[in-house]
Order: structure tokens, then C-alpha cells, then sequence
């Protein structure tokens, strides 16, 4: 118990200096049309390389900067960031490209999220409907009214928004009416067995069907083989990301991937 306190502790302020030094870097993990094959856009995925613990996955520090207050801050510089990758890259991308940038439930609190957005865009010249938001169920029901103004007003800005993990949170599915949704992203967790899981299948057919009426778009996640991709690709799952389609990857590996798409 007092390890793990005082691990807890070094990690604090070992992420503290972090923010102050920049320590963290992006990598972005490649989504494809399954109709038409192409790369089709880009997950960016926070990264931090501590001195002291090496690389250490998202799912440990992402939840101690929210807990410090700090993740508001190092969610302004990813999205910064994120618009400049895609704007020095823009000339070799689709115009239908996304950049789908991960935000914390903290980043909404405050009410300033829409309007800090839309400085970010006009400072940049950032494309609204080349940015995609993800955003989770339990974000969405932390408070229902605030997420309902902040989703509207990014929406109107035509940004994209996406529920990730879908399946797995609070599932109330009144939500999709109620919020200006464009993409679910089925959970890796429905993908993994989905070719020898009669129940995982179904749920993937269900949330298939279901996004076809409501005109929202597909993102399957965690795609690991082939048999899978084939699955999706029959089921007209419309994009898919995956360590069989491509692994995260840092600025350079992710140019020099944008460059082999256009040689294809
Ligand atoms: P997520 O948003 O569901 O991100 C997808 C995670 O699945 C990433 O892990 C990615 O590397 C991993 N992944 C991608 N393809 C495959 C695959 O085929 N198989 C398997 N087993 N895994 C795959 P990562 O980068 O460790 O991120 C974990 C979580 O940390 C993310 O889950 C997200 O919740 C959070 N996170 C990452 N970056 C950010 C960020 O910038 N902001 C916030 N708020 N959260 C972030
Ligand atoms: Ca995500
Ligand atoms: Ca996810």
C-alpha cells in the first residue's frame, strides 16, 4: 500500500515536470475505407517517454493528469499539434481525411471547449470536417446538459464527433438521438472473437444495422487479422483501424506512410 502511494506520488510529479518540459509525443494509428481501401484517417494517441519508467501506456498517466487538473492543458497541445500534422500533410491526404483526436471528460467542464475550438481553428486554418472528436457514453452522462450545448456548437462548427468504445459504457441508446453524433467506434472488446463468436457477431450485426437507419458511420477497432477485416469488409463496416491495418506510429513513420498510400 505505501509503495504503491509513494510510486503514485513520483508518478505525479514526475507527469508535473512533464507538462512543464514537454515530454510527450503523438503517435497516429491509420484508419482505412473498407469500401474503397484507402487510408481514410488517423487516430492520435498520446504518448509520454519518462526517465524514470520508460514508456508508460496512456491507460496509466491519461487518468492521474485528469485527476491534477493538467489534462485541459496537454488536451490544447495535442489538439494543436494534431491540426499541424494534419496541415503539413494536407496536399497528399483524401479531402474526406479525418484526424480523430481522444478528449477526457475533464476537457468538457468549464463550458470552454466549443470556444476554445474554434480559436484553435481559425488560428490554424484547421478544416472543422477534417477534425473528429472522440468522445465516450460515460463522458456524455457525466452532465447531460453541458455535453448537449458542447456537442451542438461543435457540431454546427461541422466538426466531427464520435463515440468511442461504444457497447461498453452506460447504454442508454436514447443518447443517439439526443446528441449530433457522426461516428460510433465498435469497441475492440466485440472485434477480437467476432469471427467465432456467434454473441460478438450479433452485436456487431446490431450496431451495424443500426447506425445504417441512423446514418451514422462505422469505425470497427482493434482489427488483428485478416479473418476479421473480412468479416467487417462483408458486412460493409465503412472504416477500420487495427494492428493488422497499421500500428500507432510517430510523425515521421506516419509521413512516410501517407507517402506509400500515394505510390499505391
Ligand atoms: P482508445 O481511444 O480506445 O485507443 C485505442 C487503443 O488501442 C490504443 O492504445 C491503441 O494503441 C490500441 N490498439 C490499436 N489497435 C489495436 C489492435 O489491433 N489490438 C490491440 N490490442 N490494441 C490496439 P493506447 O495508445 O495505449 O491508448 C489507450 C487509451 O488511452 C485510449 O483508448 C484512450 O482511452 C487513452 N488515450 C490515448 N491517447 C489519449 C489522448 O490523447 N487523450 C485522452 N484523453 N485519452 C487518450
Ligand atoms: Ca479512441
Ligand atoms: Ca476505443
Amino acid at each position: 500500500m505505501n509503495a504503491e502511494a509513494a510510486e503514485r506520488l513520483a508518478m505525479e510529479n514526475a507527469l508535473r515536470r512533464a507538462v512543464e518540459h514537454q515530454e510527450f509525443y503523438l503517435h497516429y494509428q491509420p484508419q482505412f475505407d473498407l469500401k474503397l481501401g484507402g487510408m481514410i484517417g488517423a487516430e492520435v494517441l498520446l504518448r509520454w517517454h519518462s526517465q524514470e519508467w520508460g514508456t508508460v501506456p496512456p491507460s496509466r498517466f491519461v487518468p492521474i493528469l485528469e485527476d491534477l487538473g493538467l489534462i485541459s492543458n496537454v488536451g490544447e497541445w495535442l489538439l494543436r499539434q494534431a491540426c499541424d500534422s494534419y496541415l503539413s500533410l494536407r496536399d497528399q491526404l483524401s479531402p474526406d481525411f479525418v484526424i480523430a483526436v481522444n478528449l477526457s471528460g475533464r476537457q468538457f467542464k468549464g463550458g470552454m471547449l466549443a470556444t476554445n475550438l474554434r480559436h484553435l481553428l481559425s488560428e490554424t486554418g484547421m478544416p472543422a470536417r477534417n477534425l473528429e472528436l472522440e468522445i465516450t457514453e460515460t463522458m456524455l452522462m457525466e452532465d447531460t446538459e453541458l455535453a448537449t450545448l458542447t456537442l451542438r456548437e461543435l457540431s454546427q462548427m461541422g466538426i466531427n464527433l464520435a463515440i468511442d468504445d461504444f457497447g461498453t459504457g452506460y447504454s442508454s441508446l436514447s443518447y443517439l438521438k439526443q446528441f449530433p453524433l457522426n461516428v460510433l467506434k465498435i469497441d475492440s472488446s466485440f472485434i477480437r472473437d467476432v469471427t467465432h463468436d456467434q454473441e460478438d457477431a450479433a452485436i456487431v450485426d446490431a450496431i451495424l444495422a443500426m447506425s445504417a437507419s441512423l446514418n451514422l458511420t462505422v469505425v470497427a477497432e482493434g482489427v488483428e487479422t485478416a479473418e476479421q477485416l473480412a468479416y467487417l469488409q462483408q458486412r460493409h463496416c465503412h472504416r477500420a483501424q487495427g494492428y493488422y491495418l497499421g500500428r500507432p506510429v510517430d510523425k515521421v513513420g506516419f509521413t512516410e506512410l501517407v507517402k506509400q498510400q500515394i505510390r499505391a
